[in-house]
């Protein structure tokens, strides 16, 4: 299995890190031809901003509707339908996903902090980092929520898209990247 990493900002080398040990081949992706033969496309926090723009610069027409995607906070932001407010000019999304989500929610006074993620499928909860995290104001019918930070979404799935407000690679814990690509990628062989 082939799995590529978009490596344009943020934290790549660590979700490269986690998959590698996990799956035969992990391809950093900066171009179309990159995208050749994978069989599912991590997408990583940074600035939701910059990555939306460098997708729209040649990216993002070979991305596939069927391509297994695995947003993490600016990751999860790109695969959105909606900002809350509206999304500001040159803002480009992905929009594979019925969520709408509010940029850098938490504020200044909690711009960065951990907290426990339960999941549906485990019972030992996850270790959430969150840094100017986005939260999820809302998610349509088609949407499952996987996770969960108090009372508020922070896993979510739809069909071959799964996404997350928090940065599971920054963690020793390798649970959601087993389960992007035994339940969401596996799913669609
Ligand atoms: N605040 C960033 C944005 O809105 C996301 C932060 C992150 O990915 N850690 O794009």
């Amino acid at each position: 299995m082939i799995i590529g990493v978009l490596a344009v900002q943020g934290s790549f080398e660590e979700h490269a890190q986690v998959l590698k040990g996990l799956v035969e081949e992990v391809r950093l992706v900066r171009a179309v031809k990159d995208l050749h033969g994978l069989q599912g496309l991590v997408i990583p926090g940074g600035e939701s901003t910059t990555i939306g723009r460098f997708l729209d610069s040649g990216l993002r027409g070979g991305i596939s509707d069927g391509l297994p995607l695995f947003g993490t906070c600016a990751g999860l932001i790109v695969l959105a339908k909606g900002i809350a407010g509206g999304a500001k000019e040159g803002q480009p999304l992905l929009k594979r996903m019925d969520i709408e989500v509010e940029r850098n929610a938490y504020g200044r006074q909690r711009e960065s902090f951990e907290d426990e993620v339960r999941l549906t499928w485990d019972e030992r909860p996850f270790r959430g980092v969150f840094i100017r995290a986005p939260r999820i104001v809302s998610h349509g019918p088609d949407v499952d929520v996987l996770g969960v930070q108090g009372d508020e979404p922070v896993l979510v799935r739809q069909g071959v898209n799964l996404a997350c407000t928090f940065h599971p690679e920054l963690v020793d814990d390798e649970r959601l990247h087993r389960y992007f690509i035994e339940e969401v990628v596996k799913d669609d062989e």
